[in-house]
This record gives structure tokens, C-alpha cells and sequence, in this order.
């Protein structure tokens, strides 16, 4: 067994993960005449948070072995980007601000690479540089509003034209003192697309990588069907909002509903708007659908940063992935192309969205 924590191992598959909820319990339950082992569903903890992943396999020792694979996959990049773990490659960039550049892994650089572009796409919106303002509002731990002064003092830092990349050499530097990246806002997603590339080098016919809302998706299940997918209420814990059904593509979900503090009936959350330095005001939660993870997880973030209109305009132009965006009101928008594709639960029809 892989695993920091309890391994759970499930022939069939009754999930939730957060911000987003597997919802294909009845499906594994009716396979008709399909040997049930071939669907093997274990959670483990990694990167922070409950990572679900299941498996389908010729033979249960092959969706085991597959499952192993996706963990040791993810647990492997987490000690390459997490900047929780001091020997991590993101922390010795980060150490080495305004001083050296450093040699990194392809897939650091991958995340990195691919980081810039979300933030290339958003206008900046989507900044791996706010680090220092995240440690700042530490949403999770200290629920302190940091003052305007202390929020100006790392303005400086959070700059991302001071992000060098050197493919060549394989680098990255940090030119001002005191930056710091933080990729937790796209290296779940980008974790998910690796790990379903291990899980198939092993054997699984097809999966899903659930890493709390980021989800990715491939093949089908044992009878054919799709696999389905709930997206949770912002606002009605336990509620899901609507439904859709995935076939080797990725859904990302940022909300602020599930890292928050309140303070005099304000919401503090953990997504920052780069340009003020305080949680983004406009969405409640954005739902991001994509053939990769990583992307799908870096436009969720940012398309919450830029609201329903510059975000959904955003995805409309880029075409090839689509947005659920609930607004600070709760109204509902639907990127035109998953207008067809999305389900409501039974007696919710009435919440048509726009
Ligand atoms: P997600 O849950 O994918 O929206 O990612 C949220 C995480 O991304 C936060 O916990 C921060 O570590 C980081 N983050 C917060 N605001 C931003 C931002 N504007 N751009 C990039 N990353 C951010
Ligand atoms: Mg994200």
C-alpha cells in the first residue's frame, strides 16, 4: 500500500470529493452481468487534500496496481512543487529568490511554463507570484484581515515579469528578493492529467483522479456509460447545483466556500485578486471544463478573479473549454458549448441559467 494516511479501498464507488462530487455509485451498483471488481475506488491524502482515484481494469490485481500507480505519480510531484515541503524544488526557487536561478525538473517547468500562460490568457488575473500575499491572509490558519500597509509591502514581490524560465538550461529564477511562486492554484489539476497517464501506463482502461475539485476523467466505465459528475452548490452544503457527464477531459472547481473565514458579514476567502490583493468579490464558484487538468485548474482560479463577464467572454473566445460560472448574486452561467450537456437534479428545472 501507498500512502501517508488510511488507504481506502472500495469495489465500488460512493465519493465525494470537494467542490465536486463522482456520482457514479449507481452506475458501478447496475453493471448487468459485469464482474464488479474490474472497479477499484481508493482515497488517500496528498497534496493537501483527499485525492479519490478509481480504477478500471481487466482484473482487480491490474486496477490495483493502476490505482498505485496514480498515488505514487501524485505523491511524487507533490515533493517537487509543494512549497510546504522545504526540500521541494519550488522551495529552493523560491529560497534562491533575488539570488540564483535554479535547475528544475521538466514537469516543475512544465507547471511553471504552463502557469504563465493561464496568466498570459487572464491578463494576470491568475498570478503564481502572489505567494507572499497568500501567506499573508493565511485564510486557513490565522482568519486575520491583513492591513493595507503590510499588503503594500509585499505588492512589489507579486510580480510576474520577474518569473525567468530558461528551458534551455532548465531553470527558473526569481529576480526580486523575497518573491515566492505558488502553483497551488494549478498543480492539482496538472497532478491529475499525470497521473492518469500512469494509471494507463499500468494497465486501467479508464478512471478518474479526483484531487478535491479537480477531476480528470478518461475511458468509460465497465457498462459504457460516461462518467458522471456533480457540481456542488456554493451556497447549500450537500446540494448539488448541476450535473454532466465526462469522457477523457478535466473539470476544476474554485470556490469560496470551502477555505473561508467571516469577519462583520464578509467573506474571507483564499483567492486573491492580484490586482488589490484581497479575495476576488464576483463568483461564488467556477467550474472549468477542459481536456487538461492543468489548464482546466489554472482558468478556474482565474476566470474567478475576473467574474462572470471578462471571464466568461474568456472562455467563449478560447473555444476549446467551457465555464459554469455562479456569480456573487448565485445566478448561474453556462458557456454556450455545455449548454446541451448539463442535467439538473430531479426538481430543480425551474434554476434555468442564463
Ligand atoms: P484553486 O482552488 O484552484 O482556485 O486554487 C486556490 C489556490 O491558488 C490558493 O490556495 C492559493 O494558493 C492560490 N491562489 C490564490 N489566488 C491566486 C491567483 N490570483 N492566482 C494564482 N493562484 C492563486
Ligand atoms: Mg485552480
Amino acid at each position: 500500500m501507498v500512502g501517508r494516511t488510511l488507504d481506502r479501498i472500495r469495489r465500488t464507488a460512493p465519493i465525494s470529493a470537494l467542490g465536486l462530487v463522482l456520482l457514479f455509485t449507481q452506475a458501478c451498483a447496475n453493471l448487468s452481468g459485469q464482474p464488479e471488481f474490474l472497479t477499484i475506488t481508493r482515497t488517500q491524502m496528498h497534496m493537501g487534500t483527499l485525492v479519490t482515484i478509481t480504477a478500471v481494469a481487466p482484473t482487480e490485481s491490474a486496477a490495483l496496481a493502476a490505482s498505485t500507480e496514480g498515488f505514487l505519480e501524485i505523491r511524487r510531484l507533490e515533493a517537487l512543487l509543494s512549497t510546504w515541503i522545504s526540500s521541494s524544488e519550488l522551495s529552493a526557487v523560491n529560497a534562491a529568490a533575488g539570488k540564483a536561478a535554479v535547475h528544475v525538473s521538466q514537469d516543475t517547468l512544465s507547471v511553471v511554463k504552463l502557469a504563465l500562460r493561464v496568466a498570459e490568457v487572464t491578463d494576470g488575473a491568475f498570478n503564481i507570484a502572489i505567494g507572499p500575499a497568500v501567506d499573508l491572509w493565511n485564510v486557513t490558519e490565522k482568519q486575520s484581515i491583513p492591513t493595507t500597509e503590510e499588503l503594500q509591502l509585499v505588492r512589489n514581490q507579486i510580480a510576474l515579469e520577474a518569473v525567468h524560465i530558461d528551458d534551455a538550461k532548465q531553470t527558473i529564477f526569481l529576480d526580486r528578493a523575497g518573491m515566492r511562486i505558488d502553483v497551488g492554484g494549478i498543480a492539482k489539476g496538472y497532478a491529475a492529467d499525470q497521473a492518469v497517464l500512469s494509471m494507463k501506463k499500468a494497465g486501467a482502461t479508464a478512471g478518474i483522479v479526483a484531487l478535491s475539485g479537480d477531476i480528470k476523467a478518461f475511458g468509460r466505465l465497465p457498462e459504457g456509460k460516461r462518467f458522471p459528475i456533480g457540481i456542488q452548490h456554493p451556497r447549500k452544503r450537500g446540494e448539488i447545483l448541476l450535473m454532466l457527464d465526462l469522457e477523457n477531459e478535466a473539470i476544476s472547481t474554485a470556490g469560496d466556500y470551502e477555505r473561508y473565514f467571516e469577519r462583520d458579514g464578509v467573506r474571507y476567502h483564499h483567492i486573491l485578486d492580484p490586482s488589490t490583493l484581497q479575495p476576488a468579490r464576483e463568483c461564488q464558484s467556477v467550474s472549468i471544463i477542459a481536456k487538461e487538468g492543468g489548464w482546466a485548474d489554472g482558468l478556474d482560479t482565474g476566470v474567478f478573479v475576473l467574474g462572470p463577464a471578462r471571464g466568461m467572454h474568456l472562455i467563449e473566445k478560447l473555444g476549446d473549454v467551457h465555464a459554469i460560472i455562479v456569480d456573487r448574486e448565485g445566478k448561474v452561467h453556462v458557456s454556450s458549448g455545455l449548454k446541451q450537456r448539463i442535467r439538473f437534479p430531479a426538481g430543480e428545472e425551474k434554476e434555468k441559467p442564463r
